[in-house]
């Protein structure tokens, strides 16, 4: 099993054969992943001329208006866009262009300092045509190339302008001026390299390529490519000659989409610490113990006048509010709740100024979250999205908000876009209490590093897949689980449950688990298993006892607890452990071995993991 995430997709060719639909049929074997419009630059030999054609919507849409045309290229590179910045639109869609239009550039990841930079070249003249973080890159070479300082060619403009860039790229360009080649560079967002006879091809996704080659070279993170249909040559970015293996795909297309994964879902649980990363990319000042987020910055009086906050979404993003009303009380000192979308609307809520009301939605079209939103505009409260896809209707109408950037999220059991979500809510409640100055410093100074090792603590839980699996396996018997948790790990609890009933169709609870004994204990016995979630926290001992209580009835326990705790291996009949963290920020933890527990049940029952029965993945009906 290996790796993959890239936000959406790149795909070139260059070689003997005609390249466009080459790179039209790759961009089309991305459309698994979804997408909002996509684009192509070609080289024209006839003319000399770059030719291209960028469209929102699907790759269809592009095909037909480029059919219009007719084009010979032996040389083409194409993209699919899952906007980060900047809504979807004709503009906006890849390739981007420098100002002479010599220059064409399509980019996967996020420029996290493209404001600077977009600020800096326009000063120097440069004229944007996009609201992209992406614009800036092709800027950047343009500059490089036209500086006067001897760079005459892509492969020497390149490594200098990306000097200048601070986060994630995989990207590809070609050059009116120095034609006949593509060149290629990676960090952070993957690049695979596909070897033909007299051709090569490129991608961000092995998906895009398979059919034409399985022999391809992996681009690692600061190393760049320069193909031409003869030759192909790897360097880092000092100009420095690599020497790179052949590497052999022995997959097919369907689990090439699914990077080797055998589910989308289990790709995705596997890119949570990378969502997380994500989310949490710019945003965070260490060095001055602040978080920054630019959707709420024109805000910041408004937001200091709110009094109350109520969150409300659906589902998975519901249980990630609650976590969220924690944080909001514990960090910014501000009443909040957390309310089901559906129920939101109908309850008449006595919400108005003073108030914000925070959305949370993956696809950003819930239609129960969206109803909500505009009720909550209709009253007068200030109104914040929490939402993964940009241009999206709740994105749209919101007052403001965070984009999560965790990437598409293909099954419909949502993984990877509740951690971005916990994350996102973790941020948005430290900016808070930044601005209302209600969390010492010592303790801010503690959760800003925390947050940033905390995709790296993932990492270790994902490396237990194999225990976790097991784990299922000896579970598989039983019919009723009741998952249980105090505090943080109360919405956690849920989540689980929420998780192993959805796909797996087992009947499963999450309790608060001092609950327990107000009612549900009366189900324990024998057949009845409980999840403890008992990191070391705050509320530890108690749930210790609570523990306590359902061995006494004869239960089984599986507790999910911090690494070095004797104690409650004498008390679980299983336990996985979780690296250490603060009690706020252990959600992140504790719901990763929830999340492969469910999967891998519904994986050894054999059901549908991506597409569950009777569920949608966007529930766009109330
Ligand atoms: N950040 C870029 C944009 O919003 C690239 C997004 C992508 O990888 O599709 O245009």
């Amino acid at each position: 099993m290996f790796y993959n995430y890239n936000m959406c997709g790149i795909v070139g060719y260059i070689g003997k054969k005609s390249a466009l639909p080459i790179v039209l049929e790759g961009l089309k074997r991305l459309e698994y992943r979804g997408y909002d419009s996509a684009g192509v630059a070609l080289w024209d030999q006839g003319s000399g001329k770059i030719l291209w054609e960028k469209t929102t919507g699907r790759v269809a849409a592009l095909e037909t208006r480029l059919s219009e045309k007719s084009w010979e290229s032996h040389t083409a590179i194409g993209h699919t866009r899952w906007a980060t910045h900047g809504k979807p639109s004709d503009k906006n869609s890849h390739p981007h262009a420098d100002c002479a239009e010599n220059i064409f550039l399509v980019h996967n990841g996020i420029v996290e300092n493209y404001a600077e930079l977009k600020e800096a070249l326009t000063r120097e003249g440069h004229v944007f045509r996009s609201e992209t973080d992406t614009e800036v890159l092709v800027h950047l070479v343009e500059r490089e190339l036209t500086m006067g300082n001897g760079k005459v060619v892509l492969e020497d403009a390149l490594p200098e302008a990306l000097r200048h860039v601070i986060g994630t790229f995989g990207l590809a360009l070609i050059s009116k001026n120095d034609p006949g080649k593509i060149v290629v560079a990676r960090r952070g967002s993957p690049i695979i390299l596909g070897l033909g006879e007299k051709e090569y091809l490129i991608a961000s996704d092995a998906s895009a390529i398979v059919e034409h080659t399985k022999n391809v070279v992996y681009l690692h993170d600061n190393e760049m490519a320069v193909l031409t249909p003869e030759d192909l040559k790897i360097y880092n970015f000092s100009k420095k000659i690599l020497n790179k293996s052949i590497d052999k795909i022995d997959w097919d297309l369907e689990s090439a989409q699914k990077g080797g994964y055998k589910h989308f879902m289990q790709k995705e649980i596997f890119e949570g610490p990378e969502a997380l990363r994500n989310v949490l990319r710019g945003r965070i000042l260490s060095d001055i113990g602040k978080v920054k987020l630019g959707g709420l910055k024109d805000l910041e009086k408004k937001l200091k006048n709110i009094k109350r906050i109520i969150i409300t979404a659906c589902g998975t993003s519901y249980y990630s509010g609650l976590i969220g009303k924690y944080y909001f009380e514990e960090f910014a000192k501000i009443p909040a709740s957390v309310e089901h979308a559906s129920e939101f609307r109908y309850g008449n809520p006595a919400i108005g100024e003073g108030d914000a009301v925070i959305l949370i939605s993956q696809s950003g079209e819930t239609a129960d979250t969206l109803q909500a939103l505009r009720e909550a505009k209709k009253r007068g409260a200030l109104t914040l999205g929490i939402v993964n896809t940009v241009g999206s209707t709740i994105a749209r109408e919101s007052d403001a908000g965070v984009y999560n950037h965790a990437g598409p999220e293909i099954g419909v059991a949502s993984t990877k876009a509740f951690i971005s979500q916990v994350g996102a809510l973790s941020l948005i409640a430290l900016y808070f209490a930044g601005n209302r100055g209600t969390l010492p410093e010592t303790l801010v100074n503690k959760i800003l590093p925390e947050l940033k090792l905390m995709p790296g603590k993932m990492e270790q839980i994902l490396k237990k897949d194999k225990e976790i699996k097991k784990l299922a396996k000896k579970y598989l018997k039983y019919k009723n689980f009741i998952y249980f948790g105090r505090k943080y790990q109360f919405p956690v609890a849920m989540e689980g449950a929420l998780k192993l009933k959805e796909i797996s169709y087992k009947h499963a609870e999450g309790y608060a688990a001092g609950e327990m004994k107000h009612g549900p204990i009366a189900l324990i016995d024998e057949n009845f298993p409980v999840f403890a979630l008992v990191p070391k926290d705050a509320v530890y001992e108690k749930t210790i006892s609570n523990i306590e209580e359902i061995r006494a009835r004869g239960g089984k326990i599986i507790a999910v607890a911090t690494e070095g705790d004797e104690k409650i291996k004498k008390l679980a009949d299983d336990v996985v452990f979780i690296p250490e963290t603060l009690e706020a920020l252990s959600p992140l933890l504790s719901v990763i071995p929830l999340q492969l527990f469910a999967y891998h049940t519904a994986d050894l029952l054999g059901l549908d993991v991506d597409k569950p029965r009777n569920l949608a993945k966007s529930v766009t009906v109330e």
